[in-house]
């Protein structure tokens, strides 16, 4: 009997007593977790298949289950963890790379839990958002440098392309095939009834979804799945990606298996065929290529979509953004190294790419030095969590963020960090049509509205407790930020005093 390294890393625990056979559990586990013996009239559960998507759990009429960490240990070793032990099983059996799916879970510092908010006290006092109007609309996109006026001195309009938010936050770029038609169905509605923008992502625009198209961000990705004219007419912004948060320097692979029926038709490309992204964009391999690209979407579009240039944050994330800023693109999306993502390779997504907190406090900061801030917009995502992460992001000068992750948890997603396998439970990464109907999108879009509503009077009270009444006034004012417990090197990144001084 060959041995078996793969030891379960949950336990499904039923209680007897309250379990009814009902089968509820076996019928909504797509991992094949549950079953029925009918000689004993019990339920078994093979615990090896659990990935602790809770599914079951939330389901169980009579609340017999709970999934636990398994207490099985290896020999204590603080340098070869466990995690790491049966990574190395896996792969001497597999001789593949790992891959995992979500953002990176490690315990690297979360700079927006070491940052503290400012409120007033005696002097500038502070101004109660339910008496008082506070302004959340934000504009994305080259500001004007001059006020031009025509000869009869009536003002000329010379602002280049923008978009407009309701609230300082748009739904990131998930592509159709990586999560499901309802999954998008809801992002696309509730975007809609916000007065926001949800994003294609690199998969193209499903036909159904075109009358969306004043809420939507068309992405350009690398493997150009999708993009034709039409598809960039119908978006109210262009996305370029040139990197994401949860992979910096790879492409994409989705495998054939998911490309069928309307995946394939939006992607434009053969059933069955691997989607492959390449690493780099073919055509671009200087800031001077890309800003060909930014220009012919410009053409293509009559000029009259702002273009936006998607990066991940890396090491030289500020001179990178200062290139973006100066080829023509009207907005620059940062991704930190906690975004999320349908598929990456596990050691891709925890080790490379750096905190988008620093990336945001350097890029904003040498492109003022620079003198070329009014150029761009900056939007930051890769781990929003909150609506005071969003204030801090602004306080550090974000003009919005981008959110998915958190998108996803209030659509049902319970970061079992399972996208991968394509058998969501919660209807969200999967096309399987039977797990997809899980997603009731008139119940999700609701769902992510009540989300958005709820940041959006937080971040109201934030700043009336600030004095402040507009996100325009908070964006890159640091005073109302201080530092707990970080070095004077992340201090002086960040640009903030520490608690106290
Ligand atoms: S769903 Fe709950 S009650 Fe039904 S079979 Fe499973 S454990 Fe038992
Ligand atoms: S989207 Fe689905 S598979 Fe992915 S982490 Fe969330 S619950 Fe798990």
């Amino acid at each position: 009997m060959p041995v078996n390294y793969f030891y379960p890393d949950y336990e499904v625990v039923r209680d007897r007593d309250k379990c009814i056979q009902c089968r509820v559990c076996e019928r909504q586990c797509a991992n094949e977790v549950h079953s029925y013996d009918k000689d004993r009239n019990l339920m078994l559960a093979d615990s090896s298949k659990c990935v602790d998507c809770q599914r079951c759990v939330s389901l169980c009429p009579t609340g017999a289950l709970k999934i636990v960490k398994s207490d099985n240990t290896f020999k204590e070793n603080s340098n070869w963890s466990g995690t790491i032990i049966k990574e190395l099983y896996r792969q001497a059996e597999s001789g593949g790379v790992l891959l995992s799916s979500m953002g990176n879970p490690l315990p690297f510092p979360v700079y927006w839990d070491k940052m503290l908010i400012n409120a007033s006290q005696v002097t500038n006092p502070s101004i109660d958002p339910l008496r008082e109007p506070m302004e959340t609309k934000v504009y994305l996109g080259k500001k004007s440098s001059e006020i031009q006026r025509d000869k009869n001195g009536n003002l000329v309009n010379n602002l280049s392309p923008y978009l407009t938010l309701s609230v300082p936050i748009m739904f990131s770029a998930m592509s159709y095939g990586s999560i499901s038609y309802n999954a998008h169905e809801s992002l696309a509605r509730a975007a809609t009834a916000l007065g926001i923008y949800y994003n294609t992502g690199e998969g193209g625009l499903h036909e159904d979804f075109y009358k969306y198209g004043k809420n939507t961000i068309v992405q350009v990705a690398s493997g150009r799945f999708g993009v034709y004219k039409d598809y960039l007419e119908a978006g109210a912004a262009i996305e370029i990606k040139m990197g994401q948060g949860a992979k910096p320097g790879i492409g994409g692979h989705l495998p054939g298996e998911k490309i069928v029926g309307d995946v394939s038709r939006t992607r434009m490309i053969p059933e069955g065929s691997d989607a492959i992204s390449p690493a780099p964009h073919h055509d671009i391999y200087s800031i001077e290529d890309l800003r060909q690209l930014v220009d012919s979407l410009k053409e293509a579009t009559d000029y009259k979509k702002p273009v936006i240039v998607k990066i991940a944050a890396v090491h030289n994330v500020a001179a990178i953004a200062s290139g973006i800023a100066r080829s023509g693109a009207d907005i620059i999306a940062i991704d930190g190294f906690r975004g999320g993502t349908g598929a990456a390779p596990t050691r891709i997504r925890d080790n490379v790419g750096i905190p988008i907190e620093l990336a945001l406090a350097s890029v904003d900061e040498r492109l003022r030095q620079e003198g070329i801030r009014d150029n761009v917009s900056i939007v930051v995502g890769g781990s929003i969590r909150s609506s005071s992460d969003i204030i801090k992001a602004v306080a550090l000068g974000a003009d919005a963020v981008y959110i998915a992750t958190a998108a996803l948890l209030a659509l049902g997603c319970h970061l079992c960090r399972s996208c991968q396998t394509g058998k969501c439970n919660w209807g969200i990464a999967t096309q399987k049509p039977e797990l997809v109907k899980r997603l009731n999108p008139n119940v999700g879009y609701k769902r992510l509205i009540n989300l958005i509503t709820a940041w959006d009077h937080e971040i109201k009270e934030m700043m009336g407790g600030m004095g402040i009444n507009s996100i325009e006034a908070l964006k890159g004012n640091r005073l109302m930020l201080r530092g707990v417990g970080l070095t004077e090197k992340e201090l002086e990144i960040l640009g903030i005093k520490h608690a106290g001084e």
